[in-house]
């Protein structure tokens, strides 16, 4: 091909030498993580992990006979085990390993704090409390169960000592969004419009529950629970309405990712829904006759000896990247150059640690006992932990599973260290993270293009990337609003 058949700024990326490395992976997620926090972009989200038919993918080694049950309340135990308001990420797991004691791995991105241990063995003490009083109550009903007194007040200490526990990250939640939600024009709509009614609980929750109530404050505590399920049932009722596509979508075009918000609002009540409900079903009863401990893992971190620096550092990353795709894309300098100066203007950390459901994947796989697969998390996974778990199951053949990925990449984050075929898991996990990245970054200009001599930047390679990013990710699954408490009310 004549030299002058490509446009000045376009090259070949250099085909990769040898397989990439777990460094290799670290880099070009921090270079992605830069990206797409100037841009402030992010990839889409994936919520529920479906095989290559679209069925939902299934842990292996349930200890119960429905393998997707336990799931919820795995992400609900790691979602409680939550304190801080920001920065804070729990992972569990839990492996039946004789016939007598169910342990439950927790991790979370350093050390875990005490205070988490001793709240996640209160929580499953007390459940096993709730669940016994429940069973000893139901021998005594010959038809359908209500719970007693002794019942719903064991119940209602499991409810009040997790919000009590994680009662600052609820916070945090309702605030993050609060000024766009309460922004949406409501003047016009009448009281029992389903928006109104949901606005008018998060109004109430914002303005009786700046603080906490005290330990000892039974009705306080009682009076947030039940404002806590009314704002579930009229988000429930408003969600319904479909508000981001439905007739009065315009009404909420400011805020596109209110559903979002409003998942987020609701988690807490959902995560104690799913806590109960565990405490009564038939399924969990033998799990919580069994002793249960808690196992924290320790922080897993290092230190990089040498991190990409200069601008031609961070365009060998960027480069490398295109070579895993070598026929499909070529390299548009203008773009790459320009965001490699730009990368080089601020270090990135050399102090990385490995992410929480990672260690926890690592520790069950080491173990000789096969274990529950699925990993509860407290919130969607990274761009990073998404694709390493796609790797090592891939390469492993295994079934580790979390509820899914936030498409958000992060940094730091590490690749551990001496794991069986690490480096098979890394050259896999590079290419899934190159293969979803480099088409939709600007700085890979799709090979068509040259059939289209007066095609401009914005062209082909724009509509590709336009079309697979969005700020928020609005597909997540609603099933979790419909969980429900029992009536608190009653004690
Ligand atoms: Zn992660």
């Amino acid at each position: 091909m004549p030299a002058n058949a490509i446009p000045a700024e376009l090259r070949k990326a250099k085909p990769l030498e040898g397989a990439p490395s777990s460094s290799d992976f670290q880099f070009l997620l921090a270079a992605i993580q830069k990206v797409e926090q100037r841009d402030k972009i992010q990839a889409p989200g994936r919520r529920v992990q479906v095989d290559d038919e679209g069925q939902p993918q299934v842990p292996a080694n349930s200890p119960i006979g429905n393998p997707l049950r336990l799931r919820p309340v795995l992400d609900a135990l790691a979602s409680l085990c939550v304190s801080k308001p920001r920065g804070e990420v729990v992972a569990i797991a839990m492996e039946c390993a004789a016939d007598t004691s169910v342990t439950f791995r927790v991790a979370t991105n350093s050390e875990v704090p005490t205070a988490t241990v001793n709240h996640l063995q209160s929580m499953l003490r007390k459940m096993q409390e709730v669940s016994s009083s429940y069973r000893k109550n139901k021998a005594t009903q010959s038809h359908e169960v209500t719970p007693d007194q002794q019942t719903m007040g064991l119940t209602n200490s499991l409810v009040y000592m997790c919000i009590d526990f994680s009662f600052e990250k609820w916070k945090k939640r309702i605030h993050s969004k609060l000024e766009p939600f309460l922004s949406i024009p409501h003047n016009d709509l009448p009281k029992a419009h389903p928006f109104v009614k949901t606005r008018v609980c998060i109004r109430g929750l914002v303005h009786l529950y700046k603080n906490k109530p005290q330990f000892s404050d039974q009705e306080e505590w009682r009076s947030l629970v039940i404002h806590l399920q009314d704002t579930q049932k009229a988000t429930q009722a408003f969600i319904e309405t479909k508000p981001v596509v439905g007739a009065e979508s315009r009404r909420y075009e400011k805020f596109p990712s209110i559903e979002t918000y409003l998942i987020k609002v609701n988690s807490l009540i959902n995560h104690l829904g799913a806590l109960v409900r565990a405490t009564r079903s038939p399924h969990c009863e033998a799990l919580l006759n069994k002793q249960c401990w808690a196992k924290h893992l320790p922080s897993m971190s290092t230190k990089v000896a040498a991190v990409p620096n200069t601008p031609e550092e961070w365009e060998a990353v960027l480069e490398k990247a295109a070579s895993v795709q070598p026929t499909d894309y070529d390299l548009d300098l203008n773009v790459i150059r320009g965001d490699s100066r730009f990368m080089a203007q601020s270090d990135i950390p050399r102090d990385i640690s490995v992410h929480c459901e990672i260690k926890i994947l690592l520790d069950i796989f080491r173990n000789e006992s096969p274990a529950y697969t699925y990993i509860g998390v407290s919130k969607l996974s990274c761009r990073g932990c998404h694709a390493f778990f796609a790797a090592f199951n891939n390469i492993h053949d295994t079934h580790f599973l979390t509820r899914g990925s936030h498409g958000k990449s992060y940094f730091p984050w590490q690749f551990p260290l001496n794991f069986p075929k690490s480096n098979a898991v890394a050259d896999k996990a590079y290419r899934l993270l190159a293969e979803r990245w480099v088409p939709t970054y600007h700085g890979y200009r799709p090979r068509m293009v040259h059939l289209q001599p007066d095609s401009t930047a914005g062209s082909g390679a724009q509509e590709i990337e336009l079309g697979d990013r969005r700020e928020d990710d609005n597909t997540l699954s609603l099933e979790v609003l419909t969980a429900d408490l029992p009536e608190t009310g009653n004690h």
